[in-house]
């Protein structure tokens, strides 16, 4: 059985020396951590830069025509100073020369770009004693910069057929004539993701400076408990509404491949993490929630008309009002003579009278209001499917606390309930939730 784990170091888990050391004790402590995909050196406290912040900057100063020496040595400093800490005798000098001049000479914002990830991937193989496989060869962009996921599963599994250990540097792969291209920022987890769907691995380790998902924002809910499993379904659930996780191009293809996805803290090797899967069977979810996640600045489009139910094509001719001003609707939970449009405020800007008009005259409805400033929270959770009493006691936990709840909807995967309240609410709503749920 295949027993590969593919591990991907984020830019603060390979900040410093001391940062290298850590990545190298987490694949030295399990023999199946056989490819490595790393980012570019990231910040090591807050004061601190990017080295792909720095790498754009030197290449809009030479687009400007301004002398890029002074940041060009921010970065030179960073990895000299790292190979100097491990104590390799490893030439980086000549490399970094390479990338100046090639910076120097005009060369693509996503070839300066990339390079934060190649110099940290020749350096990580050098210290872990793995191969260096430089990206360009294994992910394939077409010549519009188009990633070609077919042609990189190929070159992936044909390239590490034969390889033991390896590391593959992030963010970047090549076109059909060489040239340089970039995912979009964070773009190493989609590296990562990738090379574990090229070689069918076990796992996708995805390594960071937190200890997997939480069940809230901390912003938000004190100290909150993290998220042991979780599927990619309530991930998209949780990530639409706000809370910050993968990218889906990054989850894309371990999902297709049925590869789960372990969050670490490379910080933190001994705490479990979060781990991502397609499907749990687990039974002792039942009657749990996964996590909770919302966003603020909603308005709610609230129609009323008697009969509305047996009229043909009345919401039609509401979608179609909105389809006109170019608004997209999040939700539209809707009763037997009542409908309300769920919209991002942002969405609404400047149009949301024109609209209320537009549906008057053309819909005649008997009551027509925009209630704004207005959050949405959603309850998410696979164990909530089919368990009797968890609406009730989100919905008790909320009146106790006099707080209003202006909508209600819930998916009909029951795996999601979501509520729109007073903006002014939203934290302690949050917070009420979370404990109903934890205590
Ligand atoms: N270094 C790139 C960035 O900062 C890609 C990555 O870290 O995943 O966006």
């Amino acid at each position: 059985m295949n027993e590969t784990i593919v591990t991907k170091f984020g830019g603060s888990s390979l900040a410093s020396s001391e940062q290298f050391q850590k990545v190298k004790n987490i694949i030295m402590s399990n023999k199946n951590r056989r490819y490595v995909v790393p980012s570019a050196p990231g910040r090591r406290n807050s004061k601190d830069y990017k080295i792909t912040d720095l790498l754009y900057l030197c290449n809009a100063h030479v687009n400007s025509g301004i002398a890029f020496d002074d940041v060009f040595k921010l970065i030179e400093d960073r990895y000299k100073g790292i190979v100097v800490d491990l104590g390799l005798d490893f030439d980086i000098s000549t490399p970094l020369n390479k990338v100046k001049e090639d910076i120097a000479n005009g060369a693509s914002s996503d070839y300066a770009a990339s390079r934060g990830e190649y110099l940290n991937g020749l350096i990580l193989a050098e210290y872990l004693g793995f191969e260096f496989i430089d990206a360009a060869e294994v992910i394939v962009f077409d010549e519009g910069g188009n990633f070609n996921h077919e042609l990189t599963k190929k070159a992936i599994s044909t390239r590490l057929k034969d390889t033991k250990c390896a590391v593959i540097p992030g963010f970047y792969g090549a076109d059909t004539n060489g040239e340089i291209v970039t995912f979009s920022r964070g773009g190493s987890d989609v590296t990562g993701s990738l090379v574990a769907s090229g070689v069918d691995a076990k796992l996708y380790e995805n390594w960071t400076d937190v200890s997997g998902f939480l069940m809230a924002d901390p912003r938000i809910v004190n100290n909150p408990k993290t998220i042991k499993e979780i599927t990619y379904k309530e991930l998209r659930e949780l990530s639409y509404m706000g809370a910050s996780v993968l990218h889906e191009e990054a989850i894309f293809p371990v999902k297709e491949a049925n590869i789960p996805i372990r969050i670490k803290n490379t910080n933190r090797p001994e705490d479990e993490g979060t781990l991502i899967v397609s499907d749990v069977h687990d039974l002792s979810t039942l009657g749990t929630i996964t996590g909770i996640a919302g966003k603020k600045n909603f308005s709610v489009i609230a129609i009323e008309k008697a009969l509305m139910n047996s009229e043909l094509g009345f919401c039609r001719k509401i979608l179609s009002i909105l389809e006109m001003y170019g608004v997209s609707f999040e939700n539209m939970p809707s009763g037997i003579d009542t409908v309300s449009l769920v919209i991002e405020d942002s969405q609404l800007k400047g149009k949301g009278e024109k609209i209320v008009e537009e549906i008057k005259k053309q819909c005649n409805p008997d009551f027509i209001e925009i209630h704004p400033h207005m959050a949405v929270i959603a309850t998410v959770g696979k164990g909530m499917a089919s368990a009797p009493g968890i609406a009730a006691k989100l919905f008790n936990a909320l009146s106790k606390e006099d707080i209003n709840i202006k909508m209600i909807d819930q998916g009909s995967s029951e795996m999601n309930i979501l509520v729109g309240i007073n903006t002014d609410d939203f934290e302690k709503a949050v917070n009420l939730i979370y404990n109903a749920f934890n205590n």
